[in-house]
């Protein structure tokens, strides 16, 4: 008897006499957690990707970038934050962050990060900045610039690597970036004039649309040259109309190609 009285008494026990949800309360409360859970669960898993080589990546700026040289705080905030891993090919992720070019398929690769770096510091970025890249490759390096200017816009040749960057800047969210497929040659007029142009494949004479594509005080940098010959990274400068050219030092860039 004293038994009982006590299981009646039970917390247990009132909750279930009390019942105060429907079934269909109950459902829809777990939907809605679950509406809040799971997108938190895909970002958060986003997140940790973007993040498993946060280590390999800032020992990268620091060996490869700032030891060498480069000191604008934009480029090097730039390339700590972009995840290079994620625009190689799965094969060459643990690579990624590696002193040397890697391949992307095609035929084509993607620059050495001291490459990227000392390209974007010396074309003085910044904000307000319209830029135009041609030779989008994989997309990191438009990606880099992304993260400082407010606007890029980048041509690739080889269709497939335009398609596969676009989707990459997609799924990170660089909403800043317009890419096309299609011969960078003539620039992009819709959108001119740029005030900086980053050529990352490399052509015996600088095309001139894109000279006069650059706008007054504008920056383009360029790898003039054959494999052949070997090839020198010129930086061009307009100023009053009139263009000033610097040569910076020897790289080795895949050819400018021609439709
Ligand atoms: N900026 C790239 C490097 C890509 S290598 C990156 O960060 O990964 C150079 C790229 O230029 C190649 O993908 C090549 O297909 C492309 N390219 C060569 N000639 C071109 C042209 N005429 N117009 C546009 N892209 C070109």
């Amino acid at each position: 008897m004293v038994n009982k009285i006590i299981l009646i008494n039970s917390p247990v026990l009132q909750f279930k006499k009390r019942r105060k949800f429907s079934i269909l309360e109950e459902i829809s409360f777990f939907v809605n957690l679950m509406v809040i859970i799971l997108p938190l669960f895909i970002t958060g898993n986003i997140i940790s990707q973007a993040d498993k080589y946060y280590a390999a990546r800032i020992n990268m700026v620091e060996t490869q970038i700032i030891d060498r040289g480069i000191s604008d705080t934009k480029t090097i905030e730039s390339l700590k934050k972009v995840p290079r891993h994620l625009f190689v090919p799965a094969e060459y992720e643990k690579d990624a962050y590696g002193d040397y070019p890697l391949p992307i398929g095609y035929g084509q690769t993607i620059s050495q990060p001291y490459i990227v770096a000392y390209m974007t510091e010396v074309v003085e970025p910044s904000r307000k900045m319209k830029v135009l890249e041609i030779g989008t490759g994989s997309g990191y390096q438009a990606a880099v610039l992304a993260e400082i200017v407010d606007t890029v816009y980048t041509i690739e040749i080889v269709k497939e690597l335009a398609k596969e960057s676009d989707n990459r800047f997609k799924m990170l969210g660089y909403k800043n970036i317009t890419g096309k497929a299609g011969d960078g040659y003539n620039g992009w007029i819709e959108h001119a004039p740029f005030d900086i142009i980053i050529v990352t494949a490399a052509i015996d004479i600088i095309p001139e649309p894109l000279i006069d594509q650059l706008a007054e005080n504008g920056r383009l940098v360029i790898p003039v040259g054959s494999p052949s010959s070997g090839q020198e990274l010129k930086l061009l400068r307009k100023r009053n109309g009139k263009i000033d050219i610097t040569t910076l030092l020897p790289v080795r860039f895949v050819p400018f190609k021609r439709l």
